[in-house]
C-alpha cells in the first residue's frame, strides 16, 4: 500500500491510500488534486473517509462521487454530502481490503470520527481529521476542554507505533507554542530542528507516530509536572486534568 499526502489550500493535506489500482481519500475539500493524483497514478478511487463537516475536509465530495462514483463513509451525526454510509464509535468500515475501526473523538467538532487499522504495511494507521495534529490540537468549536481531552486520550492509548495522518501542516506553529510551554523538552528541540529542516526542502512533516506525539506535544502531555506547572502560570485555577487542558488550549488561542 502507498500513502500520500496531496496538499491543497494553504496548509490541508488529502491522504490518499492506494494498493497501485484502487484508492481511498480522507477528507477531500477539493476534487482537483484528487483528480490529478488520480490519474498521474491511474488509480480508481474506491472511498471516500471522512472525518467531520468543516467544508475544507468535505467541499470536494459531491464532485469526486460524479467522477468516480466513489462510496462515501462519514460520521453519523454530521451534516456532510449525501448519500453517505454512517459511522459511529465501535463500527467497522471494510475499506481497500482493510478493516478500519471508527472512534469517536467529539471535541474539534461534536461528531468528529477517526479511522484506526491496526494493519498497513505492517503498521498501525490512523486518519485523525483535525483531532490531533503534530505538536497541536484541533481548536474547539463545537465541544468541551473535557471532551477533547477525553478523545485525545482515546488517540494516545494507540500503540505506540502507529503511523499518525493530520489534516493540517501546523506542526511548525505548533512546535513554537510547546516550546513556549516546555523549554526544557530536548525531544522537542530535536524534533523542531528536524521539521524545519523538511519544510524547508518543502517535504510535509507529517505523517507523525503516537510515540512522537507522545514526547513533544503538549496536549498530550498534560498531565506532566512541567505542563501542569506551566498551565497555572497561565491560569492560577487550572487544578485538574481537564482545567489544565483548557487552560493550555487558551493560552494557544491565543498565542
Ligand atoms: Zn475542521
Amino acid at each position: 500500500m502507498y500513502l500520500i499526502p496531496i496538499p491543497a489550500f494553504s496548509d490541508n493535506y488529502l491522504w490518499l491510500l492506494h494498493d497501485g489500482k484502487r484508492a481511498l481519500v480522507v477528507d477531500p475539500g477539493d476534487a482537483e488534486p484528487v483528480l490529478r493524483a488520480l490519474a498521474q497514478n491511474s488509480l480508481q478511487l474506491e472511498s471516500i473517509l471522512v472525518t467531520h463537516h468543516h467544508a475544507d475536509h468535505t467541499g470536494g465530495i459531491a464532485a469526486l462521487r460524479e467522477a468516480c462514483g466513489a462510496k462515501v463513509h462519514g460520521p453519523a451525526t454530521e451534516r456532510i454530502p449525501q448519500p453517505f454510509s454512517p459511522l459511529r464509535g465501535g463500527d467497522t468500515a471494510h475499506v481497500l481490503g482493510l478493516d478500519f475501526q471508527i472512534i469517536d473523538v467529539p471535541g474539534h467538532t461534536a461528531g468528529h470520527i477517526a479511522y484506526y487499522t491496526s494493519n498497513m504495511n505492517g503498521k498501525p494507521l490512523l486518519f485523525c481529521g483535525d483531532t490531533l495534529f503534530s505538536g497541536g490540537c484541533g481548536r474547539l468549536f463545537e465541544g468541551t476542554p473535557a471532551q477533547m481531552l477525553a478523545s485525545l486520550d482515546k488517540l494516545a492509548a494507540l500503540p505506540a507505533s502507529t503511523v499518525v495522518c493530520c489534516a493540517h501542516e501546523y506542526t511548525l506553529s505548533n512546535l513554537r507554542f510547546a516550546l513556549a510551554v516546555e523549554p526544557g523538552n530536548a525531544d522537542l528541540a530535536t524534533y523542531q530542528s528536524r521539521c524545519e529542516r523538511l519544510r524547508k526542502d518543502g517535504l510535509p512533516t507529517l505523517p507523525t507516530s503516537i510515540a512522537q506525539e507522545l514526547l513533544i506535544n503538549p496536549f498530550l502531555r498534560t498531565r506532566q509536572p512541567t505542563i501542569m506547572a506551566a498551565a497555572r502560570r497561565f491560569d492560577a485555577s487550572a487544578h485538574d486534568d481537564n482545567t489544565v487542558f483548557a487552560a493550555i488550549r487558551q493560552w494557544k488561542n491565543q498565542s
